[in-house]
Formats: structure tokens, C-alpha cells, sequence
């Protein structure tokens, strides 16, 4: 296996540096999944609206959509590049899952209409897709929608949304027709959050965000914003989720990883530096290890997209690896900071208690599918076992 970058990939890791050093000063980086300041936010969508400027959201998508055509290769970079800073990248639900809904299955009028306002972030899409009785078994949905002349009228109960209150669209799931099998009757919409009948209320989470319910009673919205064929939501969500665009997860563990190993340089603890510890530097081993494993994974399925190659094990290996192994990263950095790494402030505080809000963030392993459910996709689609 040769895993080295060629020249062309080199300048463009460059020309990505260039841009986080012009456009991220350090203290502007912060984790957008579980951070909730308004001025980080504001920070957060100028900047993702200069990535956008710069045609990188859409950078894989096909040049006829506002995309840059590039190879999956090229943003497997970018992404390595974007996690080893923390920059705020917001709206994925937009120019990640919506775009990646209308490639798997928009018309070609939609496709020309939607993709390039995503790219540019000019929208800022949330993600209705659960409800309160259905997550893993997302088909079992049971809100509604009904054709009223150039309309729909949606009435249902979303949950979890995330960043629902910053958004101005719903990228949600109906029931269009209550006949058909339960994976056939499902539609996509975007929904304007400012429609007569939308509301929400929050629901706080132990990592420090903030999802919401969403209430949609009776909302009518114009036939246009259905997505994809009416009937067709699952097929859309389905290939959305698995075709999307390959992300460097394992960069977020080796900034981890960096930020902890230098701690352990500067750190005293009883006669010596933590990082002469013989179990100090056994639990760092392991620690490396792990991002290692999750690198190795991401590159090889990075690799098996160039060559055309089906992803290995149904694609669900790499995501159920990273969603077990995240917990214990993150537990072996608290045990090796040690129990006043749950301070955030003051001159005891070890790495202002990023560890602790690490270890409390990596329990949120849902997006996507949990690991649980991915394995049985690693079972049957992976192993070919029965269902
Ligand atoms: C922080 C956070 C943000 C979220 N943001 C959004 C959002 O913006 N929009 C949105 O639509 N949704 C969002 N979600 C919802 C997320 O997609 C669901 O939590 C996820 O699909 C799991 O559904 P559930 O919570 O209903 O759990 P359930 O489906 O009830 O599962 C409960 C447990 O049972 C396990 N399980 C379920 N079925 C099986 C099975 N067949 N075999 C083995 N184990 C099984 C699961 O793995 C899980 O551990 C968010 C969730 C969280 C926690």
C-alpha cells in the first residue's frame, strides 16, 4: 500500500493552510455541534460562506451544479486540514445531506435550482428527519403529507433538530401516501421555518448544545420545495447517507491526540513530567494507536472510491469503529489529565476542561445511525449474513 500524497495534493493541502491561516485565528475555533454563543455562531456562518464563496462545500459535486468537479481524494484533505484546526464548518445539513439527497435522487431541474445556492451556504437547512417513536427505524415516520392543489399540507412532530433554531429550512421526511409499503410512501421536503403552523421547543443535551422539537401543524408549503419524486424520500436518504462526501474523522482524534501529548510534556505530576510515566506513556501508545487505525480506514476507503472499488464491509466498518473507539479515546484522555480535568476555569484547570467536554461529546454517536445499527448493516451488507 503506498499512502503517499503526490505533488498536486501536496499545493492543495498548501493552498487549504493558506486559507485556514488567513481566514481562522485560533481562538475563533470551536466545536459547532456543542457550542452554543451566539458571536461564535455569526464567526461560524461568515466564515462557512467563504469556504462556500470558494466553491469548496460542493467541491466533488459535478461543475453543472456549482461544484468543482474534484476528486473524493482532494476532499479527504481539505477535511484532514479543517479538523486539525476546529474550524467551525456550519450547515452541513444543507450542503452535506441535502446536496447529498439531490445527487442521489433530484431532477435535473432540482439539481439546477438547489445545488449551487447550498454550495454558497444561501440556505441554511436543518434536518427533520426523526421523530419522538422514529430514529433507527426512520421508515416507521408517521408524519404526514397531503397533496392540496399547488400545495402540501405537513402536520407531524420532528425531534432532536439540530441547530433548528439557526436554520431557515427543514430538509424533512413525510408520509405522502398512506397506502403504499412504508419504505414507498415517504416524500422529501424543504420546508420554510418561517411558515404559518412551524414551531419548535428546545430540548438541551448533556454535551452543552441544543436540539429542538419541531411541531409542524398543518403547514402548507408550495409544491415546488418537494425534493426528489414524490414516493422516492427513501432512496434519497438511504444513498445520501452512504454517497456522501468522505470525511478525515480521524484527524479530530490526532488534534486530540496533540493537544494531550503536549500536555503531558509540560505537565509535573509528583517527581516528574507525565510524559516520563511509564503508564502515562502506555495509555499515550494507545491513544495513538487508535487514531492510527481510524486514519488507515479512512484511507482506505478513500482509495477504494478512486479505484472504483465497492466500500469494504458495506461501508460500515470505518463508522462503526470510530463510534465504539470514541468513548475510550476520550476516557483514556481524562484518565491521563487526571480528575481536575473536569475544571474549565482557574489556574488548577488542566487544558481549560476540554477533556472532560471531550469525554461528555463522545457518547453523541447517532448521526447517520448508531453503531449498533451500523453493525447489522457491517453484518448483512459487509458479511453477507442473513437478516
Ligand atoms: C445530539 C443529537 C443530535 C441529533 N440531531 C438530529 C437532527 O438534527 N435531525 C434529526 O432528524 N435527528 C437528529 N438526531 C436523532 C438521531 O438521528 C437519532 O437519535 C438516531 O437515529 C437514533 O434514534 P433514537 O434516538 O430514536 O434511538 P432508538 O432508535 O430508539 O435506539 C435506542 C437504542 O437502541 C439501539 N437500537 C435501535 N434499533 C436497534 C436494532 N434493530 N438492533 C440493535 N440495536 C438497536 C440503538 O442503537 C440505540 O442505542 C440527533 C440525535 C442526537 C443524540
Amino acid at each position: 500500500m503506498d499512502i503517499r500524497f503526490t505533488p498536486e495534493q501536496d499545493a492543495w493541502r498548501e493552498e487549504v493552510r493558506d486559507f485556514l491561516d488567513a481566514e481562522l485565528p485560533p481562538e475563533k475555533a470551536f466545536d459547532v455541534e456543542f457550542d452554543e454563543d451566539e458571536a461564535l455562531w455569526e464567526f461560524s456562518h461568515a466564515f462557512t460562506k467563504k469556504v462556500g464563496a470558494k466553491g469548496w462545500l460542493g467541491l466533488n459535486w459535478p461543475t453543472e451544479y456549482g461544484g468543482l468537479g474534484r476528486p473524493p481524494i482532494d476532499r479527504m484533505i481539505m477535511s484532514e486540514e479543517f479538523e486539525a484546526r476546529e474550524a467551525p464548518l456550519s450547515g452541513s445539513i444543507g450542503w452535506g445531506l441535502t446536496a447529498g439527497s439531490l445527487l442521489a435522487g433530484g431532477t435535473e431541474e432540482q439539481k439546477q435550482h438547489w445545488l449551487p445556492k447550498l454550495g454558497r451556504m444561501d440556505l441554511h437547512v436543518a434536518e427533520g428527519l426523526s421523530e419522538p417513536a422514529a430514529g433507527s427505524d426512520l421508515a416507521s415516520l408517521t408524519t404526514t403529507a397531503k397533496r392540496d392543489g399547488e400545495h402540501w399540507v405537513i402536520s407531524g412532530e420532528k425531534t432532536y433538530t439540530t441547530w433548528g433554531t439557526h436554520a431557515d429550512w427543514l430538509f424533512t421526511a413525510a408520509r405522502s401516501d398512506l397506502t403504499a409499503s412504508r419504505h414507498r410512501g415517504i416524500t422529501m421536503f424543504l420546508v420554510p421555518l418561517d411558515l404559518p403552523g412551524v414551531s419548535m421547543s428546545p430540548m438541551l443535551n448533556l454535551g452543552g448544545g441544543r436540539q429542538n422539537h419541531t411541531f409542524l401543524d398543518d403547514v402548507r408549503v408550495p409544491h415546488e420545495y418537494m425534493i426528489g419524486e414524490e414516493g422516492g424520500g427513501w432512496h434519497m436518504i438511504m444513498n445520501a447517507f452512504y454517497g456522501g462526501g468522505i470525511h478525515a474523522g480521524h484527524a479530530y482524534y490526532e488534534r486530540a491526540f496533540a493537544a494531550v501529548l503536549e500536555h503531558c510534556k509540560q505537565t509535573r505530576r509528583g517527581d516528574g513530567l507525565l510524559i516520563d510515566d511509564p503508564i502515562v506513556r502506555q495509555q499515550l501508545g494507545q491513544l495513538a494507536l487508535i487514531a492510527e487505525q481510524l486514519k488507515m480506514l479512512t484511507y482506505e476507503s478513500v482509495s477504494n472510491f478512486n479505484n472504483q472499488k465497492p466500500p469494504s464491509f458495506g461501508g460500515a466498518i470505518g463508522v462503526v469503529v470510530s463510534k465504539e473507539a470514541r468513548p475510550r479515546f476520550f476516557e483514556l484522555c481524562n484518565r491521563i489529565v487526571g480528575p481536575l480535568c473536569q475544571l474549565q476555569e482557574g489556574r488548577f484547570a488542566p487544558m481549560r476542561g476540554q477533556v472532560e467536554a471531550w469525554y461528555r461529546h463522545s457518547y453523541a454517536n447517532h448521526a447517520g445511525g448508531t453503531s449498533q445499527v451500523k453493525r447489522m448493516v457491517l453484518a448483512t451488507r459487509g458479511l453477507g449474513l442473513p437478516r
